[in-house]
Formats: C-alpha cells, structure tokens, sequence
C-alpha cells in the first residue's frame, strides 16, 4: 500500500513536472539561458557569433540559446552552463525590500496611474489619449503635452516612445520623466514653457505593455509581444512587424515565429504596432523618436540597407547634435551612425517614419554599452543620470521641429483622438482621459 502510494506519487510528480514543462513552453519560454566564463576570448567569441548577450555578472557572461544556437556554441568549444533563470538574475536589492520585483521601475498598472496623475495634476497641458488596447487588454496610452491641449493647434508636432522590447525597463523611464520634466517646469521654466506653447509633444511611454508585465513577472529576458503564434510560440519583435521594407528579406527579421526576430504574419499584424502606425497617421509629427535599450547608439535610416537614405545629411546632423547634448551632461558617448551599421533588420520603427513619412527618426539604444555594465540590467541608480543626459537632446528635438516648421495657417480644432477613432467624437475607448 505504501509502495502502491509512493509509485502513484512519482507518476503523479512526473506528470506535474511534464505539464509543467509543456507550460512553459507554451508560454513562451523557448529559450534557454546559459553562462560561459567572461574571459576577453570568450566575450570576443560570443560577440562573434551573435548571441543574444544578456549581461556580465559574477565572472560569468549570460545569454539566450535560442534554437540553433547550442550547435552553434559547441562549435566554439567553449565550456558552458544552463542557467536557471532565479539563479541566472543579480539580486533584486531594493526591489525586493519593497516587495515589487520591478522596483523603481514602472510596470503597466504604475505607468498607467503616473500618466492619469499628470493629466490630474497639470490639466492646463496634460491630455491623455487611449490609442487602442494589446493583445491581452491593456490600454496603450498616448500623452499630449501642450497649451491647450484640448485644441488641435497649428503647432510642430514631435513623438517620444518606449518600450517596443519588453525586457528595455530603462526605455519606459525616459520618456515617462520627459512627460512630468515638462509638466513640472512648464510653468515655472521660460524655455520649458515656450517649448509647451509652441509645439504639440507626444509620448507614448510604454508600446509593448503584455510584454513588459511578462517580463517583471515571469521571465526577465523576454523581447517580443505575447502574440500566440500558429506554431505554439509566443511573441512578434514589435521592431520587426512595421510595414515599410516589412520582411524584404531575412537578414536581422525571421519569418519564424520562435524567432527572438519574427515579424509577425504581415505587416502591422500587432494591434501595438497598428496604433502606432494609426496615431502617425492622425498627426503630422516632424520628428520621432523611439527608445531602447542596450548600447549607448543614436541610429537613423536606414536599417534595411546599408546604402544611404535621402535624409540621410539632414538625420545625421541631428545625431550628431544630439549625441554632443548627451556627452555634455556625463561625459557618456553615444554613436550616432545608420541603423544598418549595426546590423541589417527590416521592418523597424526609424525605417517606417523614414521611408513612409519621410520625417527625422531615431532609436536611442539607452546605456550601458555592453553586456559587462548590465546591459539590460540597468540598476534603479541608473533611472535619473540616464534621463537628465538624455533631457537636452530631447528639447532639442522638439526646438529642431518648431525651427522647420512653417504653420499653414489653418485654425484651431478641438482635439481628435490620436488613433483609429479620428473623426469621432472624442469619446469611447479613443476618447481622451480615462
Ligand atoms: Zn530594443
């Protein structure tokens, strides 16, 4: 009877761990993490094979072993280690004393109530728009910062966005302080206050929110939306699934779907991406730009091909400028150079406004430089210096638009929603405010 109990429990135990496994995988978690000893050979190795680098911590080198990459690995010859994942993260520190796993950090629900708290607070400049909802449900959100913000004014209209990868926590933060620097200041600082006046600057903090979720509460290293994808997989690169050269080819983008770079079935196939494209297509932005993170970059078009875009000159010479504000605050470099000199990719953000609207685009791939500093581990510490080095090339952007743009005279109109809802009433899931 008790052996009877005990093989019943094994059975039992073992189908657990199977559904728990199948799970897993279902849900998404495909890759595996392993470690090598970060020795100066190995790192150069690894960069060279084009691993997914996670971070440098403790003497080790980390990084996803998507499928194919083990055979890949082996052929180095290197010793390495499968992680598990609790064992694979630095210690939470003060994230954990305060009980939240993202610590300083904003998860979906705490960007959602800072965005409702500067509408409250500052309503004289603050409007919030519901651009649409993701997969699973949760609103993406849309700031206009501007005097009257309930007018749709004849104004230079600049976009600051985070967070197309979910694991990028520092590219929420930016564009989240920018949104309360210019709320806090916009009464008190004269260049500030005419920057409000003058243009119509909007931040949409958080694009890929399910992912985000994703990545604070199960799997820190997770990149793609939470799309269930035909195969079983999860997951569309949000980077990959804009519709301008969208999967011209194979290099940087993947037509698979366990691909840590799939782009998705067809063009804007993401409802996050799809609101994007439709609040572009609502306003007239003169320039945009679309945070990341790791790597201390300012990329411009084109990704899709080495050549040079038509703006090419014009785009560079905002990097440049940029980069110079940026240095200037810590003494940090970040290279402004095509999107291409990194690695060819197809259907990207930049190519999109560059190719389709024709305006200035840029990702800033936020710090560190490599996976030694942490990579996409930034510490809380980091939140303030990276956003005030950042704060300068950012007002500058929004002085570049109001400089090029020539007013064409039309007259104010109330403010339509931002997204697939323009020219309907302002109300309903499109409406501004709640
Ligand atoms: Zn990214």
């Amino acid at each position: 009877m008790k052996r009877a109990a005990a093989l019943l429990f094994s059975i039992a135990t073992a189908l657990a761990l199977a559904a728990f496994a199948l799970l897993g995988a279902l849900q998404g978690r495909p890759s595996d993490v392993v470690s090598v000893r970060a020795t100066a050979a190995n790192r150069l190795a690894l960069t060279r094979t084009g691993l997914d680098l996670l971070m440098e911590w403790e003497g080790r080198i980390y990084a996803v072993l998507a499928p194919g990459d083990a055979v890949r690995l082996q052929g180095l010859n290197i010793p390495y280690r499968f992680e598990a994942m609790s064992s694979a993260l630095p210690p939470p520190g003060a994230a954990a004393a305060r009980g939240g796993l993202n610590g300083a950090y904003h998860s979906y629900a705490e960007t959602e109530q800072e965005l409702l708290r500067l509408e409250r607070d500052y309503p004289a400049v603050v409007r919030l728009f519901r651009l649409g909802t993701s997969l699973e449900g949760r609103t993406i959100f849309a700031l206009k910062i501007s005097d009257r913000p309930d007018l749709d004014e004849d104004e230079p209209e600049v976009l600051f966005m985070g967070c197309h990868h979910a694991r990028e926590w520092i590219s929420v933060e930016v564009p989240l302080r920018f949104a309360r620097y210019l709320a806090e200041n916009w009464a008190t600082d004269a260049d500030v206050h005419r920057r409000v006046e003058e243009a119509e600057i909007w931040i949409v903090p958080l694009v890929n929110p399910d992912g985000l979720d994703y990545s604070i509460q199960t799997y820190r290293w997770w990149r793609k939306n939470r799309r269930f994808n035909a195969d079983g997989s999860f997951g569309v690169d949000l980077n990959r699934n804009y519709g301008y050269m969208w999967g011209v080819d194979d290099d940087g983008s993947s037509p698979a779907p366990s691909s840590e770079v799939y782009r998705g079935a067809g063009p804007f196939s993401e409802p996050e991406t799809a609101v994007v494209r439709d609040l572009c297509r609502a306003r007239s932005f003169l320039s945009v730009v679309s945070y990341h993170s790791y790597g201390r970059l300012i990329l411009y078009p084109w990704g899709w091909t080495d050549q040079p875009s038509p703006r090419a000159v014009l785009d560079r010479a905002l990097a440049v400028r940029m980069a110079e504000l940026i240095r200037a605050v810590n003494g940090r470099d970040y290279a402004p150079e095509p999107a291409s000199q990194l690695y060819l990719t197809n259907g990207d953000t930049v190519d999109y406004f560059g190719g389709t609207l024709g305006i200035p685009a840029f990702t800033v791939e936020l710090p560190p430089l490599d996976s030694a500093a942490g990579a996409f581990m930034n510490a809380e510490a980091d939140i303030a210096s990276v956003f005030a080095e950042n704060l300068p090339a950012m007002l500058f952007l929004v002085e570049d638009a109001c400089e090029r743009y020539t007013p064409s005279g039309r007259a104010a109109t109330p403010e339509r929603p931002a997204g697939p809802g323009r020219g309907k009433a302002p109300s309903g899931p499109y409406g501004p405010g709640h």
